[in-house]
């Protein structure tokens, strides 16, 4: 894992490679901050973990290998540090999504499924963080507020309003969702419309596959694809909106 007091030497390697290749817009820009510190190095990655396509799941995941993982290289440094910042990071990506939802909601973004009320009440309670600064403190309030327990999971298209004693993925032997081993059938499963149409796009390219391939496997795509579809129509069917008053 590359380091702060790497930077220079990697910035100057990575430019000479761009360089030699002709590659002149892939040449790394000076820094207008300067070269780069440990503080702004833990900054940036731990804003990148949470915020990275399935960030906040992972996070929510591997929260406590993450933790060790980052912060080895951090030993002398306790509770006040890195750890400090993943808490900090982390209910900051948690508000962001309940903040996303929100604002989708009042824009009259459709919402379906059995959690979809419950992820209702959470966007709700968005506006009181946002734009506020999350200390430390508040940032342990946040993530151990099981009511903001959102995640977006974008691989399975679907939003896991986490509660425990519902989830399908562990039946209660853990206290962290397993999103890599999502259950059909959860009833803390949310949809809204983006991922229905995200669930239409995914049916669409699995047939275009399909078409390619004879036999069992084409076979196998296109039922995957209407299975993806009959979850899409599903969502059509029975979202709510908050403009129309069911939700
Ligand atoms: S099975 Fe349920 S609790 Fe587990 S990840 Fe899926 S929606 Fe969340």
């Amino acid at each position: 894992m590359s380091t702060p007091k790497d930077q220079p030497d990697f910035v100057t390697r990575a430019n000479d490679e761009a360089t030699a290749h002709g590659l002149a817009h892939e040449v790394i820009p000076p820094d207008p901050h300067g070269t780069i510190g440990t503080e702004r190095f833990r900054r940036s990655l731990t804003w990148h973990i949470a915020r990275r396509p399935g960030g906040l799941v992972a996070l929510a995941i591997q929260y406590g290998h993450l933790r060790t993982w980052v912060s080895a290289g951090y030993a002398a440094r306790s509770r006040d540090g890195i750890h400090d910042l993943l808490d900090v990071e982390t209910a900051r990506a948690t508000i962001d999504t309940v903040a996303d939802l929100n604002a989708d909601l009042k824009d009259g973004i459709g919402i379906s499924g059995p959690a979809a009320r419950r992820a209702i009440t959470a966007a709700t309670t968005a506006p009181q963080y946002t734009g506020t600064v999350i200390t430390a403190r508040q940032a342990r309030q946040i993530l151990a507020n099981p009511h903001l327990a959102v995640y977006d999971n974008p691989h399975t298209l679907l939003m896991c309003v986490y509660k425990r004693d519902k989830a399908l993925c562990h039946r209660g032997l853990k206290d962290t969702t397993s999103l890599d081993q999502c259950v059909p059938a959860c009833a803390n499963i949310a949809r809204t419309d983006q991922h229905a149409a995200g669930l239409q796009r995914r049916a669409t390219v699995l047939d275009q596959r399909a078409a390619q391939v004879p036999g069992p496997l084409g076979e196998r795509l296109r039922s995957n694809a209407g299975r993806l579809r009959d979850l899409a129509d599903a969502h059509y069917r029975t979202r709510t909106t908050l403009q129309d008053g069911t939700a």
